[in-house]
C-alpha cells in the first residue's frame, strides 16, 4: 500500500484520517455510514435521521477518498487551501484509501453492504486529474460490481462528462446561484456557467446532484434555479459549511444552514 496512517478523529457514524503518501504528501479520507431510509432523500424531501440511530457498514457505507494532495481551485471555504503544494494522486494512490478503509473494517464486506458508494469528494477535483480517477473507478468495479461513484466537481470548462453514466453519478458544486459571488468562492477561471452546467446530462442511474454550501442568503435563488435546472434531472443538495481555518479567515461561520443532527 502506498499511503499510510498519521491520525484519525472518530465522530458518532464515522471515522476521518489523515493519510500521508509515500513521497510524504498528505491526504484525507472519511468512512462514514448511514441507516439505509436515508438514501431515499428526494422521497423524504431531506435526509436528517430520525433516531440516533446511526445504523451501520452493512447499511449505507461511504468512503470518501481525495484525488490530489492540496487542490489548485482554491474554495474560499475549503482547508485545502491551506496546503503549502499539490500532487495529483496516481490511480493505485485513490485505491489504497479504498483499501486503508476496508483494512479498519475486516469485520464488513462491502459485497454485502445495502449501500457501497465511494465519493470523490475530499481533497481535490477530479475532472482535473479525470485519467487516475477513471482508472481507479475501472478497477474498484472490478473488485466490487455492487459499488456506485459519485463524482463532485466544480464544473471544469471543456470536460467530458459522456463516460458517467450506470453507477457514476455526477455533482456539481455552485455554492452560489450569483456567479460574481460564485467566481469569488471558487476562484478557478476556467468554470463552466451556470448556464453550462445546467445543460449537462448523463447517462446515470441517479439524477445529477447541484450541491451549494450556503454562506449567504443570497446564494440562493428559486429563479435562477427553475431557469437553469430541471427537477427531472437535477438534485438540489444545501450543506452547511464545515467550518476551518480558511473559512475562519474569510468570516464565513456556519454559513446560513444551522440544522444539526441530535446525536
Ligand atoms: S475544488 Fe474541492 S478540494 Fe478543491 S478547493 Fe474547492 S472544495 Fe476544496
Amino acid at each position: 500500500m502506498s499511503i499510510r496512517k498519521i491520525k484519525e478523529k472518530q465522530f458518532t457514524n464515522g471515522i476521518v484520517y489523515a493519510l500521508e503518501t509515500g513521497d510524504g504528501y498528505p491526504i484525507e479520507v472519511t468512512d462514514t455510514f448511514l441507516p439505509y431510509y436515508t438514501k431515499d432523500a428526494i422521497g423524504r424531501n431531506q435526509n436528517a435521521l430520525r433516531s440516533g440511530d446511526v445504523g451501520s457498514r452493512a447499511e449505507r457505507w461511504m468512503i470518501g477518498v481525495s484525488v490530489m494532495s492540496g487542490c489548485p481551485v482554491g474554495c474560499k471555504f475549503c482547508a485545502t487551501a491551506s496546503l503549502p503544494r499539490c500532487r495529483y494522486l496516481r490511480s493505485d494512490e485513490i485505491l489504497s484509501q479504498i483499501e486503508f478503509i476496508l483494512g479498519q473494517n475486516p469485520e464488513f464486506d462491502p459485497s454485502k453492504s445495502l449501500e457501497f458508494k465511494i465519493n470523490y469528494t475530499r481533497m481535490g477535483e477530479p475532472f482535473l486529474n479525470l485519467g487516475a480517477v477513471r482508472e481507479a473507478i475501472e478497477e474498484v468495479n472490478r473488485r466490487f460490481p455492487n459499488v456506485h461513484h459519485y463524482v463532485s466537481t466544480i464544473g471544469v470548462k471543456g470536460s467530458d462528462f459522456s463516460w458517467i453514466r450506470d453507477n457514476i453519478t455526477l455533482q456539481f458544486s455552485i455554492h452560489s446561484f450569483d456567479e460574481s459571488y460564485r467566481d469569488w468562492l471558487i476562484p478557478y477561471p476556467r468554470k463552466m456557467s451556470l448556464e453550462e452546467i445546467g445543460k449537462v446530462r448523463t447517462a446515470s442511474d441517479l439524477k445529477t446532484t447541484v450541491n451549494l454550501t450556503l454562506v449567504r442568503e443570497d446564494d440562493f435563488s428559486i429563479q435562477a434555479l427553475q431557469r437553469w435546472f430541471d427537477p427531472k434531472v437535477h438534485f438540489v443538495k444545501l450543506s452547511p459549511i464545515n467550518p476551518n481555518c480558511i473559512s475562519d479567515e474569510n468570516n464565513m461561520g456556519t454559513g446560513i444552514i444551522t440544522q444539526t443532527n441530535l446525536l
